[in-house]
């Protein structure tokens, strides 16, 4: 994925809370601040042993956190990640549903939905995630004998998608930003735990068996996942 701003340098301030509790507690709020939960009466040394213990845990977690791309401003000319690449967005007063994608590399989107935040994302997103994992999911289904029960797009924050007892297949709207390969990853994911409820070596030889690059679509979220813009 391209980068856009760069990782801010600040050094990482500490902030000392203490509370009725009895264990030590360390969390980070944005990349450059990091809260120490400690009981009443913690000695300094104490909380320099656990930062010292901890100090890989904490340099890896920072970073990661300082990777995350900023939210989007709803402005005019402003980078959207769509499908893996970056977008600009344009705003217009009205915008008919054709207008939105009939620009190579440009977003359409009115005025009204632009003036929500990035709240006005979310209904391009969910809209783009359903098209596509209902593509894959009907092409894979017919082929593989893979009968679901519908699909349901989430706003899960945490897994791109999940198959339920009932064979619903659930995906996180978050999927639009990713390539196309990842959607279509994770759709043969979830479809092929139809058969396989696990994660066995039987399970990953089915997914290779409906999507033999797979690993590609796999490899992007797992290299990009933590770094999408959160909203
Ligand atoms: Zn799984």
């Amino acid at each position: 994925m391209p980068t856009k701003n760069g990782a801010s340098s600040a050094p990482l301030e500490y902030k000392i809370i203490y509370s009725k509790r009895k264990t030590i507690e360390l969390r980070f709020d944005g990349a450059n601040l990091l809260l120490i939960k400690v009981p009443q009466r913690t000695r300094q040394s104490a909380i320099e042993a656990i930062l010292h213990q901890k100090a890989d845990w904490i340099e890896r977690t920072r970073k990661r956190l300082a990777q995350r791309l900023p939210v989007p401003q709803m402005v005019q000319g402003e980078q959207i990640l769509l499908l893996g690449n970056w977008h600009s967005l344009n705003i217009q007063k009205v915008v008919t549903p054709d207008e939105v994608f009939n620009t190579p590399g440009v977003i359409t989107l009115s005025q009204k939905l632009a003036s929500q935040g990035v709240a006005g994302l979310i209904p391009l997103y969910r809209q783009v995630t359903r098209q596509w994992t209902e593509h894959y999911a009907q092409i894979y289904s017919e082929k593989h004998q893979l009968p679901y029960n519908g699909i349901r797009v989430s706003a899960a924050k945490t897994r791109w998608g999940s198959c339920g007892a009932n064979n619903t297949l659930n995906f996180s709207w978050r999927l639009a930003m990713t390539p196309l390969l990842s959607i279509e990853y994770v759709v043969a994911h979830e479809l092929a735990h139809i058969k396989h409820r696990n994660h066995s070596k039987a399970f990953w030889g089915f997914v290779a068996q409906i999507m033999p690059n797979y690993e590609q679509g796999r490899a992007w979220l797992k290299q990009n996942g933590h770094a999408l813009p959160m909203f």
